[in-house]
């Protein structure tokens, strides 16, 4: 595993394009708003260890749900299942309140397909932290589900329903919240649970280009990061994923903790999902960096002639 150093301060920034505000914009926003002041009001009201073992309970299982259903499932189809409990799990998924599966798939496929360029619905390098971070998300550039990204899955008219009532879900589990366990329950079992998975999620699209080592020489800018993988139950072997996309397991070697892949084996032995895909080992030996060099022309790009170049400085193999 080679880790680099680069200055990317030289690099151009896209300003976002102002447009109007929609009505779901200012929806989300409203939601996002609401969602931190809660998660502060809870946090001011004290924790108790049942309520902190909720939040973390919803985080797991939600962050399960991005992770190896949203991404693993239905961006990168890496493994099947029936029809459902595709449904079953594309339900679940709503949970997490991130829009519904099919935008979700819709808008990651763009990201793989126009990685760190100027079409990248959230580069990092390209517009910044926080644009990358939340701005995409919130903003009015990605609002609608291009369906022409998921040709494999916009024939599901039930998929279809979901993803137009995404917010039935959440909403259903803030009642259920308050309703059997009161105002506590619903701020640290949603509130503080939503925020957090909001933001541990958000952290693959901002920091995952940014901090941490890379394996293969990709042309984007991933990374794999241990913290990031802990936190996203596995996402964090970023640059692992966009050097193969096919696979259901992103951490290619034990100590790559990968907790999304190890909950689906285990689906797999109970019969609920099957053909779940592994990086094959002749994959795991292509492209390696410490073989071939960097070739992602954001990492490689030389500065100006009056400053300084950046510099990519390989580092003796750590893995
Ligand atoms: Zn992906
Ligand atoms: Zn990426």
């Amino acid at each position: 595993m080679a880790a680099i150093t680069v200055t990317t301060e030289s690099l151009p920034r896209i300003a976002p394009p102002r447009q109007g505000r929609s009505a779901g914009q200012i929806f989300n926003f409203i939601g996002i708003v609401l969602i931190h002041i809660g998660a502060a009001v809870a946090i001011w009201r004290g924790p108790t260890l049942k309520l902190v073992g909720l939040a973390v309970g919803l985080y797991f299982i939600r962050m399960w749900a991005i992770t190896a259903v949203y991404h693993r499932y239905f961006s990168h189809r890496t493994y099947k299942t029936s029809r459902v409990m595709q449904l079953l799990l594309a339900i679940l998924g709503t949970t997490a309140t991130q829009k519904g599966p099919l935008w979700w798939a819709s808008t990651h496929r763009i990201h793989h397909k126009h990685s760190d360029t100027e079409r990248d619905v959230h580069s990092p390098l390209r517009r910044g932290f926080w644009y990358s971070h939340m701005g995409w998300w919130m903003g009015r550039d990605h609002e609608k589900t291009d369906l022409a990204q998921i040709p494999d899955l916009a024939g599901y008219p039930e998929l279809r329903w979901v993803d137009r009532w995404h917010v039935l879900s959440p909403l259903a589990l803030i009642a259920a919240l308050a309703f059997f366990g009161g105002y506590d329950v619903f701020l640290w079992g949603y509130a503080v649970s939503t925020c957090l998975l909001m933001h541990g999620t958000f952290t693959i699209n901002s920091l995952s280009h940014v901090y941490g080592s890379r394996r293969f020489a990709t042309t984007d800018t991933s990374r794999n990061n241990f913290l990031l993988a802990i936190i996203t139950l596995g996402e964090g072997w970023h640059n692992n994923h966009h050097h193969y996309q096919s696979s259901a397991n992103q951490g290619f070697y034990w100590w790559e903790v990968d907790v999304s892949y190890y909950i689906l084996k285990g689906m797999e032995k109970l019969g609920l999902v099957w053909d779940v895909r592994a990086a094959p080992e002749h994959i795991k030996r292509r492209n390696l960096i410490a073989e071939v060099g960097e070739r992602s022309p954001l990492l490689i790009k030389t500065a100006p002639d009056s400053t300084p170049a950046p510099v990519a400085v390989p580092e003796p193999d750590a893995g």
